[in-house]
């Protein structure tokens, strides 16, 4: 099976930012997130009046995919009105399941920028030594 490339991941992040709920912030952000077996999960930032409640379009994503019973992942794109990283709560929980994860968005000129999750959260917190 031919791999999903960045572009594609990215059109299908851009895809999911459609969904998003986000009448506070009016930021729509949709993710992509490639499992090891090539499988994609979307997700799309969900707001909430309390806006503590809020979960971003990368954790949703995630859920999503870990829900269905996978728990390897190789890439996330990442699609918002500018670019974006992802949040730290959401490299977080990221680093759970996927340390070694590439992130990519796309740049403002329209290139594709990828990054190491560990570039961005060097020191992600593990209960167990990794
Ligand atoms: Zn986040």
């Amino acid at each position: 099976m031919d791999r999903v490339s960045d572009r594609r991941l990215l059109e299908m992040a851009r895809k999911a930012s459609l969904s998003a709920y986000s009448p506070y912030s009016g930021f729509s952000v949709g993710a992509a997130l490639l499992s090891a077996g090539g499988s994609v999960f979307t997700g799309c930032n969900v707001e909430n009046a309390s806006f503590g409640l809020t979960i971003c379009a990368e954790r949703v994503a995630l859920c999503k995919g870990i829900a269905d019973g996978f728990r390897e992942y190789e890439t996330l794109a990442l699609w918002a009105p500018h670019p974006v990283w992802p949040c730290g709560a959401c490299l977080q929980c990221l680093a759970e399941f996927a340390p070694q994860l590439r992130i990519v968005r796309r740049g403002e000129k329209g290139d594709v920028e990828a990054i190491c999750l560990k570039e961005l959260l060097p020191a992600a917190f593990y209960l167990n030594h990794r």
